[in-house]
């Protein structure tokens, strides 16, 4: 019985190893044969189709058998000499992919296919003993050095089907790693993240694989356990959220699980909500949160570069009128139009804001009042000469503005800035608007 099934069993095994899908269909496909040669040992004495003649040896006596074969025998003897052929030519050709660490028990493998091979081969030129076949006895060791492969290398280890289900059934993929971070296993849903990722490549350290799936360099260290990473894959647009835990089972002290969580979704969600949180729905610039976020940093920067940074508000002259006039709808365009007119006129480094309802601020790094003076007389005149034409109806606008330059001698608030800015703005208001205060030509 042995004989007959060891050797597709044997195959069926290392084929497992390699990462090959062992279906159904090639599990029977491959025990058809062996099946068939139990029954035909079986059932010998009515057909001899296995052995021709099996009996004792009438010179050597009991136990010793003296047997001619039949057609079946060879049948089954080409098939279990071709069983243990292809699995040791399967493991020659993983050679190479096979993490060194895992060389010896793919010559254990090998040596397991080789050994009854040659010893079958020895025994069909006669070369053995009389009366004695080697092959069985020679496959006890076949099974020795199963044993211990599987035993030894912790990477033959199957799941119960319940747990494999599971894992396969996770959403986010999972990969796990061994003590020295080579892949051990890794579920469908990192199959379908990562396409090339390939049963073939388990035993490669992790670096490897990551090598070969992506171009970008892995961004995170497997040692460090607290980091929580993203990853963007340009290759598929997708982002990743990266998560590591340790293994901590007691054949993997020091194994690792990667979960990667794909946050698509939730990332373009949050950019959507930082347009709503930073973005004012009306002129599409800055709101006066995101000013003040952007603009505390900036003035951080300048303070610490001991550069000039200068801010400007802006007020819309006589708005009311506009309202008044035209009506609040055709009020929310101008004020659009303005703050499109107000933005033509800037670089990428300025940043624009509504700070309020018809008033505007401007945070200029690295101005200096009277660039920053310059820049806002600019911008009044291209805004008194563009009035916003609507239908039939044309509304011409002018602002007043107020400036006020950061002090480098005193310490000075983000506030205090403002501050100085709106009493500016305040004194350009007074003495007859359309103008720019808080420079050095009017103070
Ligand atoms: P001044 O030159 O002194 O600034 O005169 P003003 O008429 O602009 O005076 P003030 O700044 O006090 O008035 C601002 C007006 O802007 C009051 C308010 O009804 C209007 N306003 C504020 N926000 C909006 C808005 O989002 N849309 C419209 N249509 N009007 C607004
Ligand atoms: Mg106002
Ligand atoms: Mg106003």
């Amino acid at each position: 019985m042995g004989i007959a099934v060891t050797p597709p069993l044997g195959l069926l095994l290392i084929m497992q190893y390699l990462g090959f899908r062992v279906t159904k269909k090639v599990f029977i496909g491959l025990l058809i044969i062996p099946i068939i040669t139990l029954l035909m040992v079986a059932t010998n004495d009515y057909h001899y189709l296995h052995y021709k003649i099996f009996e004792f040896d009438a010179a050597l006596g009991k136990p010793y058998i003296y047997q001619e074969i039949g057609l079946w025998y060879s049948i089954h003897g080409a098939f279990i000499f071709a069983s243990m052929l292809v699995a040791f030519f399967l493991l020659l050709f993983h050679w190479k992919e096979t993490d060194k660490v895992y060389r010896p028990q793919l010559i254990a493998l090998m040596g397991s296919q080789f050994l009854p091979m040659t010893m079958a081969f020895i025994y069909s030129l006669g070369l053995t003993p009389d009366g004695f076949d080697p092959v069985p006895a020679v496959l006890v060791i076949s099974s020795l050095l199963f044993l211990w492969a599987i035993r030894s290398s912790s990477l033959f280890r199957n799941m119960p089907v319940a747990k494999d289900r599971i894992f396969n059934s996770i959403n986010d993929g999972v990969v796990v790693l061994d003590d020295h971070h080579r892949l051990i296993e890794f579920n469908q849903a990192c199959s379908q993240m990562f396409p090339q990722l390939k049963r073939s490549m388990l035993g490669m350290s992790f670096q490897d694989v990551w090598d070969s799936l992506l171009e970008k360099p892995m961004p995170y260290t497997l040692d460090s356990l607290a980091t929580m990473q993203e990853v963007s894959l340009p290759e598929t647009g997708r982002t990743y959220q990266v998560r590591l835990s340790a293994l901590q089972q007691p054949n993997y002290q020091n194994g690792l699980v990667i979960i990667f969580n794909d946050i698509t979704e939730l990332k373009d969600l949050q950019l959507k909500l930082e347009q709503l949180a930073y973005y004012d729905e009306l002129t599409q610039i800055y709101n006066r949160r995101a000013f003040f976020e952007k603009c505390m940093q900036l003035y951080t920067v300048a303070k610490e570069q001991n550069a000039p940074f200068t801010v400007m508000l802006m007020d819309v002259d006589y708005f009311k009128k506009v309202n008044d006039t035209y009506g609040h709808a055709i009020g929310d365009q101008v004020l659009a139009h303005v703050a499109q007119v107000c933005k033509s006129q800037l670089k990428d480094k300025e940043l624009f804001a509504r700070y309020g309802g018809e008033e505007f601020v401007l945070a200029l790094p690295n101005y200096s009042v009277v660039e920053a003076e310059q820049l806002g007389n600019q911008i009044r005149q291209a805004i008194e000469n563009t009035p916003l034409v609507k239908d039939d109806i044309v509304v011409a606008t002018t602002i007043s503005g107020g400036l006020a330059e950061a002090a480098k001698e005193i310490e000075e608030t983000l506030y205090q800035l403002l501050n100085a800015a709106d009493k500016a703005l305040y004194r350009a208001k007074h003495n007859g608007r359309n103008c720019i205060y808080g420079g050095p030509d009017r103070k």
